[in-house]
């Protein structure tokens, strides 16, 4: 995302139970005073700012685990609550929680929840919608509601399936009902190294026409294995164009039997390299590198501009040969490391804004990769959401009539507007009028 955006809210508020939230944005709307909720503050879209002022909602104080419930493979959380922290919970009862962004460590459910998340084991196990049974949300409306739960069939509307994903525009989230996984029987890590991006694009879309979905189909190019060597340390291989990192998981027997296939196709797409991790430590250091990959950026360039387009997976040879043409054309290093396997690209855009002239090219190559993820039948974003950085692009990609359907769906959540304003949808300039900043709410206000 770019980081010129700014603003500050007027007031921070951390609530501590439900119906606390559900009293601040009543308080809230009664005054006409925007609402921004917020989790860890970890999402790359801008997407929990308050450019506009107005009061921030932020859940770090909600994040206790509710239940864990293991005859019905489910858990029920408080939003705050930091990915991992379910997983560390339930893994001695054999369970997990499969979504995994890269910022696991630290983002929230609350928040993956309201992005719809994704990770890199998202391609095996599903993105985070696939995950929410059910949540409790304090609706812009201020009502609090329930919707989902842990029966599998539910009458009515999906709303669970409409409110995953809502950017903080309905409401805020105060609950989460989640899937739990068992941990499963064995895991095997492998790393590949190619002379180019397309010979290792090649190998991802060949190891899926194979029927292998593994559990992670990860992507970093020359650049990225540079940077996190230097920073990191986690034993890729240097010079190499590009590295996948494979990760199948399942019963033992089918994982080495996928294994041998995978080192099958990597061979006959011209693999330089083949590794397979020998135990918990050779993997958890593998896995090291890709996660802590964006902390290492800095190593790369003073600034940078990081997209979330994404193709369908077949696509992915072909735009990423677009993508080679377009950092040349516009003289600009794209630094690249994403979940292949989704098609999700998150091409690192590195620019120098002391050079006259740059975040200028940087933001044209930046648009022109966007058109050209449309052209190829995907998407302005992927896994990351809308928020304020891709609110005004949706017209590229949708209808008036599309757009204005979705608006009409907001209000439904939220009549006057006033949750994360600015946000996930393109803004109608009659969006702003009647916000007042937060010193409209009555003196002494208290909840
Ligand atoms: C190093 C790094 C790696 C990342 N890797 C991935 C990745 O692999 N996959 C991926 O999808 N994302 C990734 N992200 C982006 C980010 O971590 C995710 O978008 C994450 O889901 C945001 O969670 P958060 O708690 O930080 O939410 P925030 O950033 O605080 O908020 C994100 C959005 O959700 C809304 N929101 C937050 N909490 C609530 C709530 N309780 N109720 C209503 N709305 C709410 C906010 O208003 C905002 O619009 C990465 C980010 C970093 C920094």
């Amino acid at each position: 995302m770019h980081t010129f955006y700014k603003g500050a809210p007027d007031v921070v508020v951390l609530p501590t139970s439900a119906a606390e939230t559900a009293a601040v944005v009543r308080l809230c709307r009664q005054a006409r005073v925007p609402v921004v909720p917020r989790g860890s503050g970890t999402g790359l879209i801008g997407g929990a700012m308050a450019p506009r002022g107005g009061v921030m909602v932020a859940m770090t104080r909600m994040n206790r685990i509710l239940e864990v419930d293991l005859p019905n493979r489910c858990a029920t959380v408080e939003p705050g609550l930091i990915n991992l922290w379910l997983s560390d919970a339930t893994r001695a009862h054999g369970y997990f929680f499969a979504p995994d962004p890269s910022s696991q460590m630290v983002s929230s459910i609350g928040g993956n929840a309201s992005t719809n998340a994704g990770g890199p084991h998202c391609l095996k196990y599903g993105i985070t919608v696939n995950h929410v049974l059910g949540l409790q949300m304090a609706t812009g409306a201020g009502e609090l509601v329930w919707v989902g739960g842990k029966a599998h069939d539910r009458p009515g509307y999906d709303l669970p399936g409409v409110m995953v994903g809502a950017e903080g525009t309905f409401g805020v989230v105060t609950a989460v009902m989640v899937r739990l996984f068992h941990v499963p029987e064995g895991v095997k890590t492998l790393l590949a190294s190619f002379s180019s991006i397309e010979d290792a694009s090649e190998t991802v879309s060949a190891i899926i026409a194979d029927g292998i979905i593994p559990a992670a189909l990860e992507m970093l190019d020359e650049a990225m294995v540079r940077a996190i060597e230097e920073g990191i340390h986690a034993g890729y291989p240097k010079g190499a164009s590009a590295v996948l990192l494979i990760e199948l998981d399942g019963p033992r027997a089918e994982i080495e039997a996928q294994a041998r296939r995978i080192e099958e196709i990597c061979r006959a797409h011209l693999a330089l390299e083949l590794r397979v991790s020998q135990n918990d430590a050779e993997r958890a250091l593998l896995w090291k590198g890709r996660k802590e990959a964006a902390g290492v950026i800095g190593r790369l360039t003073p600034n940078w501009l990081l997209q979330d387009a994404v193709v369908p997976r077949s696509r992915l040879p072909e735009i990423m040969r677009e993508m080679l043409a377009i950092s040349a054309r516009h003289r600009l290093v794209f630094a690249n490391v994403f979940h292949a396997g989704d098609g999700n690209l998150h091409p690192i855009i590195c620019y120098d804004d002391r050079v006259p002239g740059e975040l200028e090219r940087a933001k044209q190559a930046n648009e022109a990769l966007m058109h050209a993820c449309l052209a190829m039948g995907g998407s302005v974003t992927g896994e990351h959401g809308v928020g304020l950085d891709k609110a005004e692009k949706l017209p590229y990609q949708f209808a008036a009539a599309d757009l204005n359907f979705m608006a009409r769906l907001r209000r439904v959540f939220d009549p006057d507007t006033l949750m994360n304003p600015g946000k996930l949808l393109p803004d109608h300039p009659a969006c702003a009028e009647g916000f007042r900043p937060a010193a409209a709410l009555p003196g002494g206000s208290w909840v």
